[in-house]
Order: C-alpha cells, then sequence, then structure tokens
C-alpha cells in the first residue's frame, strides 16, 4: 500500500517541488497550507509521516506536532527555515523525529522519509519478530523492552520519542561501555545528514531531564570528556 504523507507547507513553490518529488517516489501526498487543515487531515485519514512547516499563517508546525503527540506516534519531521528554528526543535520535548532545513533539496527530504519510514517498519518488524532477546537489558532500575520497543523506569513506562528510545536503548544494552558521538550518530540516527554532536547532545539533555522527572540521578548517562556517553550501573 502506497504510504501516505501529510505535507504542511504554506509556500506554493516548495510546496510543489516536494508534491512533485515525493509523489514521483509513489507517496501519496495530501498538500495543506493551515495548521488547522492539518489538524483536520490528521483525524480524518492519518498519514503514516507528516512533514511540517515551522511557520504557517494560522499558528505554527510545534502546535500541530504537540497536538498530533497526544494521540500519535507518527514519525514528524519539521521543515525549518532558521536556527532558532531548529534550536526549538531539538530544545522542546516536541516528539519530532527529524527536521530539514531551508533550503532544501526534494531529493534530501525524500531520502529522509524513506529513511525513517523504513526504521519504523523495521521497528514493527522486531516487535512481530519471532526470537525476542530472552533477557531483557537491563541496568538496574531500567529495563529494554526489546519486544515492546519500550524501556521501563522502575517498572513504569517512559515516554519517549523516538530518537530518545533509540539513544537510551543504545546505551542500554550495553552499559557502561563508552559510545562516542559519533557512533551514536550512526547508531541512532543511521548517520542521516545534518546530523551533528549537537543532536546527540541535545537530545542526551532531554533523556537527563526525563530521569530525572523520574527520580533518577541525571549521571545515569555519564559523559566522558572527549569520548563520548556511557550509561552507568548502579
Ligand atoms: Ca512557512
Amino acid at each position: 500500500m502506497r504510504k501516505r504523507i501529510l505535507l504542511l507547507e504554506d509556500e506554493q513553490a516548495i510546496a510543489d517541488t516536494l508534491l512533485y518529488a515525493l509523489q514521483s517516489e509513489g507517496f501519496d501526498v495530501r498538500h495543506v497550507r493551515l495548521a488547522r487543515e492539518a489538524l483536520a487531515v490528521f483525524a480524518q485519514t492519518p498519514p503514516d509521516l507528516a512533514l511540517l512547516d515551522v511557520g504557517v499563517p494560522d499558528g505554527n508546525g510545534f502546535d500541530v506536532c504537540r497536538a498530533i503527540r497526544k494521540t500519535s506516534e507518527l514519525p514528524i519531521v519539521f521543515l525549518t527555515a532558521r536556527h532558532e528554528e531548529i534550536d526549538r526543535v531539538l530544545g522542546l520535548e516536541l516528539g519530532a523525529d527529524d527536521y530539514v532545513v531551508k533550503p532544501f533539496s526534494p531529493r534530501e527530504v525524500c531520502a529522509r522519509v524513506r529513511a525513517i519510514l523504513r526504521r519504523s517498519a523495521t521497528g514493527l518488524q522486531a516487535t512481530a519478530g519471532a526470537s525476542p532477546p530472552p533477557v531483557p537489558a537491563a541496568a538496574g532500575v531500567l529495563v529494554l523492552d526489546e519486544q515492546a520497543q519500550r524501556i521501563t523506569c522502575s517498572g513504569e513506562w517512559l515516554a519517549l520519542t523516538r530518537y530518545e528510545f533509540l539513544l537510551l536503548a543504545t546505551l542500554l544494552r550495553r552499559p557502561q561501555r563508552i559510545f562516542s558521538r559519533s557512533e551514536l550518530m550512526e547508531l541512532v540516527w543511521g548517520g542521516a545528514p545534518h546530523t551533528s554532536d549537537r543532536t546527540v547532545d541535545a537530545h542526551v539533555k532531554l533523556l537527563r531531564a526525563k530521569l530525572r522527572e523520574r527520580g533518577l540521578q541525571a549521571e545515569v548517562i555519564q559523559t566522558h570528556r572527549h569520548m563520548g556517553y556511557s550509561l552507568r550501573l548502579p
């Protein structure tokens, strides 16, 4: 079945090039110009992935993302124009999966979309897979359930975005091993272009905040100067 993509973009020229590129790749694209239209489409026919422009005439992509995240984990990619916007995408707990900076090539956007959809498909396969590991990876109170693709903290699910999950799962599978930032970029983000040390650091910061909320010390994820990060066993 063709994958459905919701495209929120108010600049017609940008929307046109994206529409053309995505449709040429066989995606079923629904284009809207306004935040409220995006939410209406999301409610009627939930897409497989959403591409959200940040600045639109009746609001912004952040609010659309927040509204979608209340009920759905569908992959969300921001189309951003300015660096302040990128900081917000990374810094706020919006639960976005990725972002693309304008001006971008439609090809780059298509590549990201394919990569993200492939990753979500792999996640589903892993869930349905025949042989989940018998013993979950655990580091004290944190337990990775590979089959459910979720992590519990003291027995309760952690609400994590896709990348937060992938990052923490990577660290949890091999506690105490130090992962360099470039290793994490490869393992977690699949070497996606525009991923930088800053992306890794920003996500570690978000994870630490979530772990702190659950009463864990933030240092459960340890920083090793000039080397990277590791998960500390209690
Ligand atoms: Ca715009």
